[in-house]
């Protein structure tokens, strides 16, 4: 008996392949009706036996392309029709001005097989592609998300592709940047100057030169990488010489999951992660710290792999059989990533030896995506290609909002309805170059995603460039506190209402009182909070200095809590620091010159790494806490340093006294540094999740939510949601959004909405 059914399907649905897929699955099952894209989703219609009709169903959400997000699924019955056929209806105009655009998407393996089949009229094509893969969000100018409004616009279609691109039996039915080497982009090398290297075959000549030691940068999907034989340490050290990048570590690409397993232990939930569509880089224990030269992340416990996600990269692995590359932002250490040829030729002279580029145009800057895996999840650290501008659903509706995130590590969120879009990384705010990134941005999601804000949500901090940006707006505005913004991105990721516990554990962040923040506990809904324990304030003599020299807040927490004569008698030596310097220091802290407070949890792991002689100075963002964090990961130590928790009016404050006291002492007596490391670690999670205990019977609340820039540290994190878990605490980290500043601008969005109603 013949059946038919109305089916809505909600989510990411839309440029990702599904109607074609739909049509094949209908098609299959000898089904009749049709398909159409409409403004939330697309609607189906199909008619026939029940029994395929229910097939159809199930195979609807198992089967879904790769690409495709479905978030709902209404199906109702309908009278039965006369169709004949089932068919891909024409999108109405208004539909399609809401379609989302998909994000980039690694080769699919369909065309990794025609990539590597001589057989094949795309045989080592660099920029095969289809339905289900290939550029996206850094090719699209503008919406409805078609040819003519990306880089593809130029490349005009032979009759072979035009004739796979109208047929909806085809995987490229509608893929917008389908192309072949008759009709398509080209690839080409470059020497130094910019003239194209004469004859012959571009990869050829790349990995010729990437095999000699050579450094290439390479045109990729979001931007322009700079390639190395990861294997050869002089031309590892090279490139960090040239890139001016002293110690933070480099990623590297390798041809698959067999050869990352040589260079790092991978977790099930990192396997997935790195084989997945968005093809992030995964932050991994290193297995062997021999396996890759020291240059490639020196003295790091970590490294970050990620395999080939583009045409070109699977041609350099096939023909050059390299173990590993290095592939680094083509850029100067922080400015934004080059994309544009002239400029990539411009700003990379001198530092690479040969360009690999091709005349397509990235349109969207985009950094490859950073993830790490703790407590057996995979947790975005950077948010960029592959993430973007895939939306974080909440769990309400909210109106047109624009956040514009915090300082260092940028991102904005412009959400509206149900759904937040966070931006792809845009980086420190601190250099001019990315504020033209910044607005570039800005405009490019309101245009794409078709939201006009009527509302804005910045940071507190005064001085902040996206502060002041908001604040030359015409729009109502709401100052968000920097560890409410980072609680409320937790809770909404989490889907959670009411009021939480919220640890933030994190670097800097302006407070309320005007000093800075960064050890706190917050009970916080999204409208408001309460501070209601915090890290002792301690002196951040010379400011912005301190955080590059971690000495300095040694000198400044052994000072301000165990008193000046304990840093005369227990202070290490470090190299370049002598009695003079700290003299200076300790007159600085004695008169408050230059020297703000602060309670950050960031500048205690910057203390302690200093007392045990790590790092007294940093070349980049958290190297201390980060070796600190490493050194920690070699003890099973059990013991924990002990904080105070002090009664201060309403609220607590822990102070770090007895834990300085028991560092300089483990030290004195000869521990190692691991050990000391761990106890420490172990001190914070305890300390915390005792704290956690104290405000649940205070206030009856049962749930912790922990977010801030420490988050990243494993150790501490899988500590702290071990330790809650077992005290009977519903706990909630982050999995897709940041839990350092990238994720701010999403909980700016709520609490401004929440604060404005
Ligand atoms: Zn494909
Ligand atoms: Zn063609
Ligand atoms: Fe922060």
């Amino acid at each position: 008996m013949d059946v038919r059914r109305g089916i809505t399907v909600c989510g990411i649905v839309q440029g990702v392949g599904f109607r074609p897929f739909v049509f094949r699955l209908a098609r299959a099952r000898r089904l009749v009706g049709g398909i159409c894209n409409t403004s939330s989703g697309v609607r189906i219609e199909v008619q026939g036996p029940a029994d395929a009709v229910d097939s159809f169903l199930a195979g609807l959400q198992a089967e879904a392309p790769p690409l495709a997000r479905i978030t709902d699924v209404a199906v109702r019955t309908l009278p039965l029709a006369g169709d004949r056929e089932f068919r891909i209806v024409a999108s109405r105009d208004d539909a399609a001005g809401r379609t989302l655009i998909p994000p980039d998407v690694a080769v699919c393996p369909d065309c990794l097989r025609e990539l590597r089949d001589p057989a094949d009229r795309r045989y080592r094509y660099p920029f095969i592609n289809c339905t289900n893969c290939g550029p996206r969000f850094t090719i699209v100018r503008d919406i409805p998300y078609d040819r003519p409004q990306t880089s593809m616009a130029p490349f005009r279609m032979c009759p072979a592709c035009q004739a796979e691109y109208d047929d909806p039996a085809d995987r490229r039915f509608h893929a917008q940047p389908n192309a072949c080497p008759d009709c398509g982009p080209r690839l080409v090398l470059w020497d130094d100057a910019g003239r194209p290297s004469g004859a012959g075959d571009p990869i050829g000549q790349a990995v010729a030169l990437l095999r000699e030691g050579a450094i290439v940068a390479v045109k990729g999907l979001g931007g322009f990488h700079l390639a190395v034989d990861a294997m050869q340490g002089e031309a590892v050290r090279r490139l960090r010489e040239r890139k001016r990048r002293a110690g933070k570590p480099f990623a590297v690409m390798v041809p698959d999951a067999e050869a990352a397993g040589r260079l790092v232990e991978i977790e099930p939930a990192g396997r997935a992660r790195l084989l997945g569509w968005e093809r992030p880089i995964v932050v991994l224990p290193r297995r062997d710290a021999g396996a890759v030269p020291d240059a490639v992340a020196p003295g790091h416990g970590d490294l970050g792999v990620f395999l080939p996600y583009t045409p070109v990269h699977y041609l350099l692995f096939d023909e050059g059989r390299f173990d590993a590359l290095v592939m680094t932002s083509g850029n100067l250490s922080e400015e934004p990533i080059a994309i544009d040829n002239a400029e990539a030729l411009e700003r990379l002279r001198g530092v690479a030896d040969a360009w690999l580029v091709h005349d397509r145009d990235i349109l969207r800057r985009c950094d490859d995506s950073v993830v790490m895996v703790a407590g057996g999840l995979p947790r975005v650290v950077r948010r960029a290609r592959g993430e973007v501008p895939v939306p974080v659903f909440l769990h309400e509706e909210v109106p047109p909002v624009l956040a514009v995130g915090g300082e260092l590590k940028n991102t904005i969120c412009l959400a509206e309805g149900g759904r937040a879009f966070l931006s792809q990384h845009v980086g420190d705010l601190e250099h001019l170059e990315s504020h033209r990134f910044f607005e570039e941005v800005v405009d490019h999601f309101q245009r794409i995603l078709q939201i006009r804000p009527s509302l804005l949500a910045c940071d507190l901090h005064p001085d902040y460039f996206s502060t002041r940006w908001a604040e030359a707006r015409a729009l109502p505005r709401v100052g968000v506190q920097h560890h409410h913004a980072h609680v409320a991105a937790c809770m909404a990721e989490n889907h959670l209402d009411g009021r939480v516990i919220g640890i933030v554990l994190d670097g800097t962040g302006y407070g309320t009182d005007g000093r800075i923040w960064g050890g706190e506990v917050l009970i916080a809904g999204y409208r408001d909070f309460v501070r209601a324990a915090h890290l002792a304030y301690v002196p951040m003599p010379g400011g912005e200095a301190a955080i590059r020299e971690p000495w300095r807040m040694a000198v400044g927490c052994v000072a301000a809590r165990l008193g000046a004569d304990a840093c005369a008698r227990h202070l290490p030596r470090w190299d370049g620091v002598d009695d003079a310097h700290i003299r200076f220091v300790l007159r600085m802290i004695e008169r408050g010159v230059n020297t703000p407070l602060t309670s950050s949890c960031g500048r205690l792991f910057d203390a302690v790494a200093a007392l045990v002689g790590l790092h007294p100075r940093v070349t980049h963002e958290a190297q201390a806490a980060i070796a600190l964090e490493m050194a920690a990961r070699r003890s099973a130590d059990t013991e924990a340093y002990p904080l105070a928790i002090d009664r201060d009016g309403d609220g607590w404050i822990v102070d770090p006294r007895p834990l300085l006291q028991a560092v300089l002492a483990d030290r004195a007596g000869g521990r190692d540094v691991p050990g000391i490391s761990r106890r420490f670690h172990n001190g914070l999670v305890r300390t915390f999740a005792d704290l956690a205990g104290r405000l649940r019977e205070e206030t009856a609340l049962t749930r912790v939510c922990l977010s801030g820039g420490c988050f990243q540290n494993r150790c501490l994190l899988e500590g702290l949601l071990g330790a809650l878990a077992a005290d009977g605490f519903d706990v909630f980290s982050h999995r897709d959004v940041p839990a350092g500043d990238g994720g701010l601008s999403l909980g700016q969005a709520l609490v401004a909405v929440h604060a404005a109603r």
